[in-house]
């Protein structure tokens, strides 16, 4: 058993763990992104822990990219990664009427703004490819500092396939922010060829992963074998494939392992 540290009215108890790794610290601070001001401590653990508690799926945290993100550690083990978090400062406790709530440091936003911006980045991306160009208006009243690093990291991306939804997203957009779109499709336009940089599959996969995976082994090696090949014009099988998040549910976005062709198949 560890020392309890005791920190306003919440006594925190880390358990006696020594550190934690990058990546966890990711899963945990993007999992307190649903609760800043308005959750605390337990809940953040119960998200991790892909609780079935009533007040979990009363607000829609189940939709949570890293729900059920430490399955298989106990609710006891999270609470006290999510308390050494707290006293390494990453996370802090504010109280609203006497209710501890969980706020981000400086230090603990500036790393979720990275995670949260690559998410975007993806969706964005996602939104372009499936036409669902109304995605940009839930990007109006987010942190502009993070709409910034977003627009940079698209500009950096080389892609083409923005510049359509950039358009869209122009429309919805404040002065400043519509001057800097304005510019990154200018990038664009310039990008030579499809440099069609992949994005870091980490951030976006853990949920489309966690959903494949939790199907049974037998069921995927059946979904892998009924894949519709356009090329073929016919069903085979789907190789080195990628797992993503999709309206429709999963998808795998692979290739024909018979001519090699690219090949996708939704899992619903
Ligand atoms: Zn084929």
């Amino acid at each position: 058993m560890g020392k309890k540290v005791k920190r306003g009215q919440v006594e925190l108890n880390p358990m006696g763990i020594k550190t934690i790794s990058d990546h966890e610290i990711k899963i945990i601070l993007r999992g307190a992104d649903d609760l800043i001001m308005s959750g605390g401590r337990t809940m953040l653990a119960k998200i991790l822990a892909g609780s079935k508690d009533q007040r979990i799926l009363e607000r829609g945290m189940e939709h949570s990219p890293v729900y059920g993100a430490f399955q298989g550690t106990s609710q006891k083990e999270i609470l006290a990664m999510v308390d050494w978090m707290i006293i390494h400062d990453y996370l802090a406790i504010e109280y609203d009427f006497g209710i501890p709530l969980l706020v981000y440091t400086d230090k603990g936003w500036e790393i979720e703004r990275e995670t949260y911006t690559e998410e975007l980045f993806i969706k964005l991306l996602e939104a372009a490819e499936y036409q669902e160009y109304e995605f940009v208006e839930t990007l109006k009243d987010l942190d502009r500092r993070m709409i910034f690093l977003l627009l940079d990291k698209i500009a950096d991306s080389g892609n083409k396939d923005f510049i359509v939804i950039l358009n869209a997203w122009h429309s919805f957009e404040y002065k400043k922010v519509k001057s800097r779109i304005e510019e990154v499709i200018e990038v664009l336009e310039q990008a030579k060829g499809d440099i069609n940089k992949k994005p870091k599959e980490e951030t976006i996969s853990f949920s489309a992963n966690k959903k494949w995976l939790s199907i049974p082994a037998e069921t995927r090696k059946s979904l892998e074998r009924n894949v519709w090949c356009s090329n073929c014009c016919d069903v085979v099988q789907i190789e080195n494939y990628t797992v993503k998040e999709s309206k429709y549910g999963i998808v795998l976005h692979g290739t024909c392992k018979t001519c090699g062709h690219e090949v996708a198949r939704v899992i619903d």
